[in-house]
């Protein structure tokens, strides 16, 4: 007899485990079924993993400015990289453990396979069971759910002519399990995980190139901040080639060679290895989404604004759907939907609030509308304010970049706060509440904030719309 649940969620990653335990806290019968690892590619694959080896660049770069500090020491330092992976990978099995305990505690049936979604049979009348391939040669199980989520995520991108092999041609994926750091590496694509692979190999003392087919490295930043990473990446002696089409990667023993069209020029690079970063795909094959009647094309599932598919029981979330690919997107979105299936009176995610962080040095991260305009060019008030001019970056050592906070011309409300510079990633919290309560520039500058602190910096940057920023 195929075993029944409240809801069945495909995929163990934040946006899957984040779903089946809201509806496990709320009384919810819950099963969750993975097909590797539990913590998904967040987890295992990409932000905890990648910024635990950006921890080990930053502590590189404190230790080279060391004597700005006064200390003086006649140690040099080595680069253990075999160690930094360690470090990484303990991290990394510590939060797993940690995940799979939240499942345990929340008493979630967890099924290690291949899971699917079954069309309507003589068996299943309503679309919507799951079919469990697990490993081996075990036999299939079928669960009978009121509610499927679908969470099961994206892989990397690829680009024809190019032939990965995880040794010479790697993925994101694959450059996680290098043992040994390469002499340099070509980084296809300065999107956000290019630029953030290029800042840490960089400190870490790997001869890093990056090619681009845009015009300029982070496109969904606004052109200044573009600009102001090229311009700092330049310091760091990273090589950049952008209007660059790369068009095919060839590998042998000695390394990797990239053809690439530059302007109309073709130009070739060669370097040790090279990374492919030119997005990531849903996945959506082998889910059983045309037997479920489930719309989909190559962008991902089809969902409403309360993530339902055009299968009003069968939910989807996170990287498999056309939204922000991002972590902390994916777990919000998995919430909305568990509250949608019990029925809960939920405003849909307003998407203009959702902050966005790049873990480079320096760190960048917005929120809202950042680019000047919203909707109409010359309609957004700027105010600005630079971290060079902030105490506490100073004493820190770090008063590259400024923060920037953009308002609507006709009615004054805020649109977006975009900041470069020391934690940003962590700073973009307070705008970004700010945006979700429709705080003016106004009250962000007006709220008193802790001195000497690099908030302080948001404050004066919102005062500054109004030229009222006392230290500017
Ligand atoms: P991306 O879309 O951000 O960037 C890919 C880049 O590759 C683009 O700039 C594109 O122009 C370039 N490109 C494509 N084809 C090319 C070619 N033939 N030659 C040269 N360049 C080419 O994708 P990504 O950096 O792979 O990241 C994937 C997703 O993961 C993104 O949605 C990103 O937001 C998410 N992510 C987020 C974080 C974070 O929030 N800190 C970190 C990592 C990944």
């Amino acid at each position: 007899m195929p075993k029944e649940y409240d809801l069945v969620v495909l995929g163990g990653g934040i946006g899957g485990y984040s779903g089946a335990i809201k509806a496990a806290k709320a009384g919810l019968n819950v099963a969750l079924v993975e097909r590797d690892l539990i913590g998904g590619t967040c987890l295992n694959r990409g932000c905890i993993p990648t910024k635990a080896y950006l921890k080990s660049a930053q502590a590189i770069r404190e230790f080279k400015n060391i004597s700005e500090f006064g200390i003086e020491t006649n140690y040099d330092y080595k680069v253990d990289f075999l160690k930094i992976k360690q470090r990484k990978d303990k991290i990394v099995q510590s939060l797993r453990n940690g995940v799979s305990s939240l499942i345990k505690m929340n008493k979630i049936d967890y099924f290690e396979g291949e899971g699917s979604v079954l069309g309507t049979s003589i068996f299943t009348p309503k679309s919507g069971s799951v079919m469990i391939k697990p490993d081996g040669d075990a036999d299939e199980i079928i669960l009978t759910p009121k509610n499927v989520l679908i969470a099961t995520g994206s892989r990397p991108a690829n680009l024809p002519n190019i032939k990965i092999d995880e040794k010479n041609i790697l993925t994101s994926n694959g450059i996680l399990e290098l043992e040994k750091l390469p002499k340099s590496i070509s980084i296809i694509g300065g999107g956000v995980i290019g630029v953030e692979w290029a800042s840490l190999l960089t400190w870490m003392g790997v001869k890093v190139t990056i090619v681009e087919f845009q015009d300029r490295l982070i496109i969904n930043e606004s052109k200044k901040v573009s600009a102001q990473l090229k311009k700092e990446f330049e310091r760091q002696g990273i090589d950049m080639y952008l209007s660059t089409k790369v068009e095919s990667v060839v590998s042998d023993d000695n390394g990797a060679k990239i053809s690439a069209d530059n302007d109309g020029n073709e130009i070739e690079i060669e370097s040790e290895k090279v990374l492919v970063a030119v997005g990531r795909r849903p996945n959506i094959e082998n889910i059983g989404l045309e037997a479920a009647g489930i719309e989909f094309d190559k962008r991902g599932i089809k969902v409403n604004e309360f993530y339902q598919t055009s299968a009003e029981n069968i939910y989807a979330v996170g990287d498999v759907i056309p939204t922000l690919q991002l972590a902390h997107v994916a777990a919000a979105e998995s919430e909305v939907a568990v509250d949608k299936m019990m029925k809960e009176d939920i405003p849909p995610i307003d998407y203009d609030n959702i902050p966005r962080g790049i873990y480079t040095y320096p760190e960048i991260a917005s929120v809202g509308i950042t680019d000047g305009t919203d909707g109409n060019q010359d309609q957004a008030n700027h105010g600005q304010f630079d971290f060079k001019f902030n105490g506490k970056s100073m004493i820190m050592g770090e008063s590259i970049g400024q923060v920037e906070v953009f308002s609507n011309k006709k009615n004054d409300d805020l649109i977006g706060v975009s900041i470069v510079g020391p934690h940003a990633t962590d700073l973009i919290s307070e705008p970004a509440l700010g945006l979700y309560l429709n705080a003016t520039p106004e009250e962000l500058g007006e709220a008193v904030h802790p001195h000497p602190s690099l908030s302080e910096a948001i404050m004066e940057a919102a005062r500054d719309i109004n030229g009222n920023s006392l230290n500017k």
